[in-house]
């Protein structure tokens, strides 16, 4: 068998582990929410607030759509045409077309490049954001956290370019197998890694002081039988009015993290009922879940692009020799663009099936339908969410089921429905 058959069986078996696996471990069957109680719950929201509301995000929609518009655009100018490919030779001149240079500088280029198009678009939204007093940052703030997060990029990026590309020269009709391998362990490693090196960049956790509310989070752990090594707050005020909390990692660096914002802006109990959710996600290991879905997808992709290297057209439209030179890099960059464009709605729709789970999780653990419900009403208030957003933009973006989805799967659970 040609390494090409056998890449191609690979990724054959690598597609049906995926879909097994997700049709197995995703909770496709969502408790009930029905539509007539999310509109009972949309009826009951103060108007005024839901106008706000829907005022913050149709501000926003023509800077966001412009953004992927132009990103998009960006992508695949530079991928389909050879102006990526020279911007890499480009990078690379000044150190004798050296291949590390043209992978590390010229990835990092081309990345560059697309991102100051859209930089113009992210400063439209971040006005907006200030205006409805959702971001509390400076222009100075925000400058710093958008260099901390190319500097993050661009060490995670960089590395991983460089491991791509010294694997397809180490290994020139293989390099799909390792490479595959390998983006699988970086997947797994950055789950493990990203919270406890690339978090602290942005915020300070602090563990929670001790008190009646850490004493009842970890006793709520403890019942729900969660092994949980802290619950730390993170110093989102900062940044943001906006509350949040969420649970990362796992194994031994899982932690329960609640914005400071949180504290300040919500009842104790709806505190509670936060951490209730954020158990549920514990409990039903969805880090780890998204894990190894990441890391299988992310070994499937290596090997469609290394099948995809293989299309004669498809490499002369880059301006490249093959998928295994840095040259390749915005070709490379174009087809990930496009596979996150197409994949965002199914991810979307595994994410808000997850969330789902972890509320009714909640609504169980704490049996307490109402304060459940006040903190849904609680979150979507703060952060201005809009309470039931048009169809289409909740299948393409929604990452969770929308407030009047979730205030109705409390109504529905508190009249016994499950
Ligand atoms: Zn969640």
């Amino acid at each position: 068998m040609t390494p090409r058959l056998w890449a191609a069986c690979t990724l054959g078996v690598l597609v049906v582990v995926l879909i097994v696996y997700a049709a197995l471990v995703i909770p496709w069957h969502r408790p009930p929410a029905p539509r007539a109680d999310q509109l009972a719950a949309l009826g009951q929201l103060p108007r005024d607030q839901v106008q706000r509301a829907q005022a913050f995000h149709s501000e926003l929609r023509p800077g966001s759509y412009l953004s992927l518009a132009v990103g998009l655009i960006g992508a695949l100018l530079l991928g389909l045409t050879p102006l990526g490919a020279r911007l890499v030779s480009f990078a690379g001149r000044p150190f004798g077309d050296h291949w590390i240079a043209q992978a590390v500088l010229g990835g990092l280029l081309v990345v560059l490049v697309v991102e100051v198009i859209t930089l113009p678009l992210a400063a439209w939204r971040h006005t907006i954001v200030v205006r409805y007093g959702i971001s509390t940052q400076t222009w100075g703030a925000w400058a710093v956290d958008l260099a901390k997060s190319y500097a993050v990029g661009a060490v995670i990026g960089g590395l991983a370019l460089l491991g791509f590309y010294t694997v397809t020269r180490l290994a020139p009709r293989w390099w799909w197998a390792f490479g595959a391998l390998g983006a699988a362990a970086l997947v797994v490693l950055l789950s493990f890694v990203l919270p406890v090196i690339v978090e602290p960049v942005f915020n300070k956790f602090t563990p929670m002081e001790q008190g009646p509310l850490r004493t009842e989070l970890m006793s709520l752990a403890a019942r729900d039988n969660v092994p949980v090594r802290d619950v730390l707050v993170a110093d989102a005020s900062r940044r943001t009015r906006a509350v949040n909390a969420y649970v990362s990692g796992f194994g031994p660096t899982r932690r329960i993290v609640v914005y400071d914002t949180m504290l300040t802006e919500a009842t104790p109990d709806e505190v509670v009922s936060v951490t209730a959710h954020e158990l549920g996600h514990a409990k039903r290991g969805d880090v780890l879940v998204g894990t190894i879905i990441g890391a299988l997808g992310a070994a499937a992709a290596v090997i469609a692009l290394y099948l995809l290297g293989s299309l004669g057209w498809l490499l002369r439209l880059a301006g490249t020799e093959s998928m295994r030179e840095p040259r390749s890099i915005a070709l490379l960059l174009a087809l990930v663009t496009l596979a996150g464009l197409a994949g965002g709605p199914v991810q979307a729709l595994v994410s808000r099936r997850i969330e789902a789970r972890a509320d009714a999780h909640a609504l169980e653990l704490t049996g307490d339908a109402a304060t459940f419900e006040a903190m849904q009403r609680r979150l979507g208030t703060v952060n201005l969410s809009d309470p039931d957003p048009p169809t289409w933009e909740y299948l393409m973006y929604a990452s969770h089921p929308s407030t009047v989805e979730r205030m109705a799967a409390a109504r529905a659970y508190a009249r016994g429905e499950r």
